[in-house]
């Protein structure tokens, strides 16, 4: 069992000219017990100098952090019941992977029937039974990132750290072993902190998400709530394949109804009636739709409110055999369509897009957060 909370944490490094540098601002978070909790967010924003606060191998320069409700800030690594993984494998190079496996154990003295009895129970979950007597560079990246994973369990920690285990491996594998992850927190049932910058390894993993942007956490959801109603632009921006398109605006009052207005006057649209948006006229706005919800054609009895049509030339076509992305522009800018296969598309011409309008997003252009 292991709850873990972050009261107001901060880290500040002192660089070379004694500079200080806030990595990591105030983070407030509680992660349940048994709960695989991923940190996301670009390169830089502070995911590995949260996870290392945590394992104990940085001091945390502000606030508190508990484990199980006991405060850990001056509780040695090696104390704190603590697993963690590294993206790259950090195992000793000169021992065999069952040596590398059962080390942890040997230097804590473990009697070595029970060194054997674990490291063969781990061997057997991650499937590398046969790798025990191989050496780091006689296996390949993704057989030397198993055995890493492997002396970690061995240990039988309360929590499990890792830091981008995944990223030094190809495509193919990365995408299997982020499977093999998930299965093991089922079968392991402990609490897991993820960290990587690849949001679709964030969304496919994570119970919830927790996406940070320079050193401070954007939001913390499930990732479906991550996708659907992002708190604003950055996570609206990070979250997604294609990425959100956004479209700069303001919404105008016509009569009763609150028009937006776009790019150019040649992109405009009302808000169907309860929208809400009464208190955004004359504000700047950036409006967001995802490429799913673009469309080539709509059924004639589609009610008017319902889609906002988007002038536009479509330059280019991406086949990919299950949809196709179509690169449409107004004036200049851009916007990518995901749409079915079949779809026809008429290229280099004037021509049409469809936007379903209760799908779009609408954000405040100052403060970039998602209005409501
Ligand atoms: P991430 O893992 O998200 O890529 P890090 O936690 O490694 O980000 O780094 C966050 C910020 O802190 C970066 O700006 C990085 O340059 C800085 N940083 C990390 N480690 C140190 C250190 N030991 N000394 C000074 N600055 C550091
Ligand atoms: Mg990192």
């Amino acid at each position: 069992m292991a709850t873990i909370r972050f009261e107001n944490i901060s880290k500040i490094y002192k660089s070379k000219d004694k500079k200080k540098v806030k990595a990591v601002k105030n983070i407030n978070l509680e992660i349940k017990d048994k709960e695989f909790i991923v940190l996301v967010g670009p390169s830089g924003c502070g995911k590995s100098t949260t996870l290392r606060m945590v394992a104990g191998l940085e001091e945390i320069s502000e606030g508190n952090l508990y484990i199980d409700d006991k405060l850990v800030n001056d509780i040695p690594p090696k104390d704190r019941n603590i697993s963690i993984v590294f993206q790259n494998y950090a195992l000793y190079p000169h021992m065999t992977a069952y040596e590398n496996l059962a080390f942890g154990l040997k230097i804590k003295k473990v009697d070595k029937k029970t060194i054997r009895n674990r490291v063969m129970e781990a061997a057997q979950i991650l499937e590398i039974e046969d790798l025990l007597s191989r050496k780091p560079k006689s296996m390949s990246g993704g057989q030397n990132q198993r055995v890493a994973i492997g002396r970690a369990i061995v240990r039988k920690p309360k929590v499990f750290l890792f830091d981008e285990p995944l990223s030094n491996l190809d495509a193919k594998l990365r995408g299997q072993m982020r499977i093999e992850i998930a299965k093991l927190h089922k079968t392991l049932k402990t609490t897991v902190i993820y960290v990587t910058h690849d949001q679709v390894e964030a969304m496919t993993l994570g119970e919830r998400i927790v996406l940070m942007d320079k050193g401070e956490i954007q939001q913390v959801d499930k990732p479906i709530v991550l996708y659907n109603k992002p708190r604003n632009l950055f996570v609206a921006g990070f979250i997604g394949t294609p990425t959100m398109n956004f479209i700069e605006g303001i919404f105008v009052k016509n009569n009763n109804n609150i028009v937006f207005k776009g790019v150019s006057d040649a992109f405009q649209f009302t808000l169907p009636p309860n929208h809400f948006m009464e208190n955004h006229v004359e504000e700047p706005i950036i409006a967001g739709i995802r490429s799913e919800n673009i469309f080539d054609k709509i059924n004639s009895d589609s009610s008017e409110n319902e889609f906002a049509t988007f002038p536009c030339t479509i330059q280019l076509v991406e086949e990919l055999g299950n949809e196709k992305f179509a690169f449409a522009y107004l004036h200049n800018k851009e916007i990518v369509a995901r749409l079915k296969p079949h779809a026809e598309i008429v290229i280099d011409k004037p021509t049409k897009l469809f936007f379903a309008i209760k799908k779009m997003h609408f954000f405040n252009k100052q403060t970039g957060l998602a209005l409501d």
